[in-house]
């Protein structure tokens, strides 16, 4: 990267807007106060963008959270960029409602961005032949959303490049972002040149390995050698590749460490070290058997 963007730094997405480089992840993070802790030690930080999802059971308080804390920064609710995802048990004829029960459950007039959580179905099979018809009737849901401005920008998770495919041949409104898992042991080559062939925006999760790659003895060296800490250097090596991130932590001196990813360059040998890690591995749920 040739400029060091701050930390609200965004990419632009197909629909125009812009998206934060840099978001707070929220899964597992739960209950008023630990949210309210996270979320202002995030707006402290500089943070713009918060990622939940109806499965995390957080839309809530992150809306009153957001609602609590905001005037303290002098930040309105237009400074933020809101995600959160339909849950795979309203995946299909229930889409609707999932997606206004998130908008309900955030208390806002809008979300910036809502994906489709997982190609499947709950309670169906991965390999049933009803999932290619349920995510077409819930990505119509969303894009009728997405007109009536409820859903400013809409997209999907977990999908492979063939449920990508199946998509960009059905939809009438084209995904604006792909969240997939992505750090050096998983650098997803095919599903970014599946993004860069149809103008959406790859975004990852998990770029800590959920915590287990600080500890991976190149990325300590890496990190001891530019002195950084593991999460910066981990982090620092998907937004070097433009690469939008979703650091989760609860503790605030991480939420603060997570941000400081701007002001340093990974060297050339640095990044092909580390995505030389590469070999496949995922430590979240696996969609490629999903029909
Ligand atoms: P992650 O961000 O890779 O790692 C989070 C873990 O790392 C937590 O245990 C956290 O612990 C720890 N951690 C955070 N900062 C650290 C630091 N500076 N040093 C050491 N440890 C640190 O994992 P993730 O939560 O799986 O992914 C991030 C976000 O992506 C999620 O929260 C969610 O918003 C999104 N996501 C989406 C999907 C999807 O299917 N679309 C799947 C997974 C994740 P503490 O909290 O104790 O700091």
């Amino acid at each position: 990267m040739s400029s060091s963007p701050s930390s609200t730094s965004s990419v632009p997405l197909n629909t125009g807007v812009q998206m934060p480089v840099l978001g707070l992840g929220t899964y597992k993070l739960r209950g008023p106060e630990d949210v309210h802790r996270a979320v202002d030690a995030a707006l402290a930080a500089g943070y713009r963008a918060f990622d939940s999802a109806a499965v995390y059971k957080n839309e809530a308080d992150l809306g009153r959270a957001l609602r609590e804390l905001l005037p303290k920064y002098g930040l309105t609710r237009q400074d933020v960029f809101i995600t959160s995802k339909l849950g795979p048990k309203d995946q299909g004829d229930k889409a609707m409602e999932g997606a206004l029960h998130s908008l309900s459950q955030l208390d806002m007039d809008y979300i910036d961005l809502y994906l489709i959580h997982w190609p499947g179905t709950q309670g169906q099979l991965v390999t049933d032949t009803c999932n290619p018809g349920n995510r077409a009737q819930s990505w119509a849901a969303l894009e009728e959303l997405h007109d009536k401005g409820q859903l400013k920008a809409i997209g999907v998770s977990n999908y492979t490049p063939a449920h990508m495919s199946e998509l960009m041949q059905t939809c009438r409104i084209p995904p604006a972002v792909l969240q997939v898992e992505f750090h050096p042991r998983l650098c997803q080559t095919e599903l970014r040149s599946v993004c860069d062939k149809y103008a959406v925006c790859f975004q990852a999760y998990s770029s800590l390995g959920k915590g287990e790659l600080v500890t991976e003895p190149s990325v300590t060296e890496v990190a001891k050698n530019c002195a950084r800490t593991p999460a910066q250097v981990l982090l620092r090596w998907a937004v070097q590749q433009h690469v939008p991130v979703l650091p989760k932590s609860s503790n605030p001196d991480r939420i603060t460490e997570n941000a400081e990813l701007f002001d340093f360059t990974l060297s050339d040998a640095d990044m092909d070290r580390l995505s030389a890690l590469d070999c496949g591995h995922k430590y979240c749920w696996d969609p490629s058997e999903v029909a």
